[in-house]
């Protein structure tokens, strides 16, 4: 059924339109946009802004089942680290079946839809079952991802990656053995497994491809995949997520990782690097002109302890960026794409780092950055309000204490640098109304599957 839809204001192309109608076909594409009232009869009228919803650059939907469950220390031990919270989300991975992973990342999908994220991007390396085994199906648990984003609604870019070894010159654990391909040969066939169950059953998600990390494989490997364009989505892989992985990778090969990846692969627009945490000037150069993305996880970044991104230095050079959730301690938008910035603002003293040579806001200059590299680190191409492109949008709660009686202006600034959940309304995607209110409108329905997920597991755990 064809749609009109009416807004306070909508935020298209870089630009306020106030009033915003939006006119969607039936396949729920944009057929229309802008502040003319369309001939037809209005269909829903919001009192809200209308802006494009974010895209979620990196999640490992399982861990959202132990956010916040490792922060206590063990007994005995006197420090906690990266590593040691590693061992605990292997406990996760190793008991998980593939009726729990659909169900508990049916509603952590909806869960990111009421944050008012409209696409995900799932980093994907659980393949086996749980006696490293392929399953009779060796999409199995691909599937159940794929299911789950279908069920929830929110748009999926599937990115299943190789994972090889335990680190430079060591062999997997047997505590990775879910993760394990035994060659570049056997993960092509089960990409190509997860490509069929795509094309044949889920055809609206896009599959990527990617490596783990470059400590999960040996250069030749990270070549052969990372260097070829299987004709798939984007290509994404863990960098330097810790100085140790930063400095294991430079003992074991003599180059830095992203010097070796720049000359090797090469790297292009194709590629999202995740973390990317320790770099040093000379990398981030050669990212910048790579046109490359980072992919940040701020609030994983800051649990784990993995270090500080160099922002500025990366952001003044033109490098590009978008955000993701990951281990999903935190999942508001807003919170993950200003914290990096936020955080140089208490190293250096001062406010306002990305917009000292223009006179854009902050929250403005942040968004645009965050859907364009985001948009382009799932594949999704062209403008997210383009005619002819799905609606994925969420819409702002025009009566909310922090946006009445505000200027447009500042619309952009109060989400980015204040706002939280608490400020989506409704949430759209392929022009279905997925979440209004602020809540998952099938919420109901996957509560207690979700809830017995958490009791199974949780059972089995000793976090
Ligand atoms: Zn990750």
């Amino acid at each position: 059924m064809t749609q009109v839809l009416q807004f306070k204001a909508g935020y298209v192309q870089d630009e306020w339109i106030t009033p915003c109608f939006v006119s969607l076909d039936d396949l729920g594409r944009i057929s229309a946009i802008g502040s003319e009232h369309p001939a037809q009869a209005i269909t829903e009228k919001h009192e809200g802004y209308l802006l494009p919803g974010f895209a979620n650059g990196h999640s490992h939907s399982f861990q959202y089942l132990m956010s916040g469950m490792a922060e206590r220390l063990e007994r005995g031990h006197e420090s906690d680290d990266f590593w040691s919270w590693r061992e605990k989300m292997y406990q996760l991975a190793a008991v998980l079946d593939p009726e729990q992973l659909l169900d508990l990342t049916t509603r952590f999908y909806q869960s990111l839809l009421e944050y008012g994220y409209t696409s995900v991007c799932e980093f994907h390396y659980l393949h086996h079952d749980k006696s490293g085994h392929a399953y009779a199906q060796p999409a199995t648990l691909s599937i159940s991802i794929m299911e789950a984003a279908r069920r929830a609604g929110i748009r999926l870019t599937l990115v299943p990656v190789y994972y090889h070894q335990a680190a430079p010159g060591k062999p997997i654990q047997p505590r990775q053995r879910r993760f394990y391909c035994k060659d570049t040969d056997e993960y092509l066939g089960l990409l190509e497994h997860i490509a069929n169950a795509n094309r044949k059953l889920y055809p609206e998600v896009l599959v990527g491809y990617g490596v783990h990390s470059m400590r999960a494989a040996p250069p030749r490997d990270i070549k052969t995949i990372l260097g070829t364009h299987w004709a798939l989505g984007p290509a994404h892989f863990h960098v330097s997520e810790q100085s140790s992985d930063a400095l294991a990778f430079e003992q074991a090969y003599h180059c830095r990782a992203v010097d070796w990846l720049y000359d090797n692969v090469p790297l292009s627009d194709h590629h999202n690097l995740v973390h990317a945490t320790h770099i040093n000037t000379v990398e981030i150069k050669k990212l910048v002109a790579s046109q490359a993305t980072v992919v940040l996880c701020p609030s994983t970044e800051g649990n784990l302890g993995d270090g500080i991104f160099p922002f500025p230095e990366y952001f003044n050079q033109g490098g590009n960026f978008c955000i993701g959730t990951d281990s999903h301690v935190s999942l508001c938008p807003f919170g993950e794409a200003r914290y990096p910035e936020i955080v140089h603002r208490l190293f250096m003293e001062k406010r306002n780092l990305l917009c000292q040579h223009g006179a854009l806001d902050s929250g403005q200059i942040l968004f645009d950055h965050v859907q364009t590299s985001g948009r382009r680190a799932l594949g999704l191409t062209g403008e997210a309000f383009d005619l002819g492109q799905p609606f994925d949008a969420i819409v702002l709660d025009g009566s909310h204490d922090r946006l009445v009686e505000r200027p447009l202006s500042h619309v952009l600034g109060i989400a980015m640098y204040a706002g939280d959940q608490n400020l989506i309304d409704a949430v759209y995607v392929q022009g279905i109304k997925q979440v209004s209110g602020g809540q998952h409108l099938r919420k109901r329905e996957t509560v207690e599957s979700f809830r017995k997920v958490m009791r199974q597991v949780t059972a089995d755990l000793t976090l």
